[in-house]
C-alpha cells in the first residue's frame, strides 16, 4: 500500500457527499419487495453450494441510558427495564428461527454486539444471551474466533469486563469520542480517561485480544490542540485499533444534534487541520492507515489482513474474515446471505409484531446482480488495498475490465490529472493523496448513484 499524503486543496475539493460502502449496493437501495419468503430462500440455498460460507452473527441491543447528542445511531433511550425484557423475548424468537435454517455444521466464526449500547444488558442478560446463540448456532472455540463487543465506558466496570471475556467475548471496541472534558459536556457524554484506562488494563489482563477505540472529529469546542490532547491519551493506552470519524452534523434528520449549537462547531478549515494533525500523529505513533477512518497496529490482524490479501470490508468497517454469511439479528440489523442484503424491522414495535406472528422481521433488502457483484469486487479492492488488478476480475469473474469498465475509466481522467489514481494498462493505483478520498473514487464505479440525491442520505467524505 502506498503512503497517505493530506492535500487540503483537493480534500476541499472532492470530499463532498458520499456512501461508507460497507456494503455494496449501499442500504438507500434494499426495496421493500425484497419479502422474508425471498430471504428464507436464499438461506437454505446457501447451505447447498459445494463449500457453504462459515456464519458471521450481528446482534443490535438497540438501547441507551442517555443520549449523545451527536449520535446517528438506531437506538432508543430508556430506563424501562420492561421495553427491554419484551424485545430480549422478541430477539430470542428471531435467534431461533434464524438458527433453524442454516446447518448445524456451519461454524460460527464471528460474532458483534453492537448498538446502542450493548452493555446496557446486565452481565447475567449477556451470559445468557451468548448462551442461548451457543445452544443454536455451532459457535467457533478456539483462539481463530472473533468475538466483538461495543463497550460504553460509562456502563461498564472492571467485573464486567472479566464477565464478558469468560463467556467468550475476545475483542473489544470502546466509544472515546474525545477526553476533552468540554467537548464532553457539549455532547452530554462525559467519562473520564482514568475509568477508561482501568478498562482497558483490566482487558488486557483478562486476554481481550484486541482493543479498538472510536473517535470522533468535528464535535463542538474542538480544536486542533484540544484533539491533540486527547490523541496524547490514546496513544499512550495503545489501543491496536483506531477509528477516527467525521462529525456529520445534519440536525434535521438527527434530532438529538439540535442539542448541538452550531457556533460552538469547528469550522471546515479547523476539521481539516483536526483530521490533518490526527493522521499526522497516528503515522508518528506507528499506526498504520488501513483506509476509510481505520488505523492499526503494525501487529494488528487487520495490517496482517490487509498484507495477506484477506481484509474485507463490512458494516463493521474492515474486518478480517472475508466470505461468511452475515445473519443479522435484532430490529434493523442488516444481513447478507447467498447474493442479498436484507434489513430488520427499524422500529421495536413492528420487529416485535413480525415475531409475534410467527415471521421473520425482514423488512427490505436486495438480491445482487452479476453488475452489482463485479462493481462491489471493485469497490471492495479499492477500499481494502487501494488498487484494483484486472486480472482479478479476467481469473474470478470472466470479466475483461478495460472494456467492461470503459466509461468509468474515462470518468476516472480528472481524477488522474489531479493525482488521485494513477491508470496503468493492468490496474489502477489509487495513490498516496487518493487514499484520504477512497469513496470518492469508488463512487465512479457505483452505477446506483446516478438515481438518487446524495446529499439527502449520505454524510460527507471527509
Ligand atoms: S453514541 Fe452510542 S451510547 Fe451514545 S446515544 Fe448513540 S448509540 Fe447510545
Amino acid at each position: 500500500m502506498p503512503d497517505i499524503r493530506f492535500d487540503s486543496k483537493l480534500i476541499a475539493r472532492y470530499g463532498g457527499t458520499g456512501p461508507r460502502y460497507t456494503s455494496y449496493p449501499t442500504a438507500p437501495h434494499f426495496s421493500d419487495e425484497f419479502t422474508a419468503g425471498e430471504y428464507q430462500k436464499h438461506a437454505l440455498r446457501s447451505n447447498e453450494v459445494l463449500n457453504p460460507r462459515p456464519l458471521s452473527l450481528y446482534v443490535h441491543i438497540p438501547f441507551c441510558q442517555s443520549l449523545c447528542y451527536y449520535c446517528a445511531c438506531h437506538k432508543i433511550i430508556t430506563r424501562n427495564t420492561n421495553r427491554v425484557n419484551v424485545y430480549m423475548d422478541s430477539l430470542y424468537e428471531e435467534i431461533d428461527m434464524q438458527a433453524a435454517l442454516f446447518d448445524d455444521d456451519r461454524v460460527v466464526e464471528q460474532i458483534h454486539f453492537g448498538g446502542g449500547t450493548p452493555t446496557y444488558l446486565s452481565d447475567n442478560q449477556l451470559y445468557d444471551l451468548l448462551v442461548h446463540l451457543r445452544n443454536r448456532f455451532n459457535l467457533q472455540t478456539g483462539r481463530e474466533r472473533e468475538f466483538a463487543i461495543e463497550v460504553d465506558p460509562r456502563s461498564v466496570t472492571t467485573h464486567s469486563i472479566g464477565a464478558l471475556a469468560e463467556i467468550g467475548f475476545n475483542r473489544l471496541s470502546l466509544g472515546i469520542q474525545d477526553f476533552d472534558p468540554q467537548v464532553q459536556q457539549a455532547v452530554n457524554r462525559v467519562q473520564s480517561a482514568v475509568d477508561t484506562i482501568a478498562l482497558v488494563e483490566h482487558a488486557r489482563d483478562v486476554k481481550f485480544n484486541s482493543i479498538s477505540f472510536d473517535l470522533i472529529y468535528g464535535l463542538p469546542h474542538q480544536t486542533v490542540e484540544s484533539f491533540s490532547r486527547t490523541l496524547d491519551t490514546v496513544i499512550a493506552i495503545q489501543p491496536d485499533r483506531l477509528a477516527v470519524y467525521n462529525y456529520a452534523h445534519l440536525p434535521n434528520r438527527f434530532k438529538g444534534q439540535r442539542m448541538i449549537k452550531e457556533r460552538d462547531l469547528p469550522s471546515p478549515d479547523v476539521k481539516l487541520k483536526i483530521l490533518n494533525r490526527t493522521i499526522e500523529k497516528l503515522l508518528k505513533a506507528s499506526y498504520i492507515y488501513i483506509g476509510m477512518d481505520h488505523f492499526a497496529l503494525a501487529n494488528d490482524e487487520l495490517v496482517k489482513a490487509q498484507q495477506n490479501g484477506t481484509l474485507q470490508r463490512n458494516f463493521q468497517g474492515y474486518s478480517t474474515h472475508r466470505d461468511c454469511d452475515l445473519i443479522g439479528l435484532g430490529v434493523s440489523a442488516i444481513g447478507n446471505i447467498d447474493n442479498t442484503y436484507s434489513q430488520n424491522a427499524s422500529t421495536t414495535t413492528e420487529y416485535q409484531m413480525a415475531l409475534e406472528a410467527g415471521k421473520l422481521p425482514i423488512r427490505r433488502g436486495i438480491e445482487v446482480d452479476s453488475d452489482d457483484r463485479i462493481r462491489a469486487e471493485v469497490i471492495q479492492q479499492l477500499m481494502c488495498y487501494g488498487q484494483v488488478d484486472y486480472s482479478y476480475f479476467q481469473q474470478h469473474l470472466d470479466t475483461d475490465f478495460p472494456s467492461y469498465f470503459n466509461s468509468e475509466l474515462t470518468r476516472l481522467a480528472p481524477l488522474q490529472r489531479d493525482g488521485l489514481v494513477e491508470l496503468y494498462p493492468n490496474r489502477i493505483q489509487i495513490t498516496a493523496t487518493g487514499r484520504m478520498l477512497l469513496r470518492t473514487v469508488a463512487m465512479v464505479f457505483d452505477r446506483h448513484l446516478a438515481s438518487e440525491s446524495s446529499d439527502q442520505r449520505y454524510s460527507q467524505t471527509i
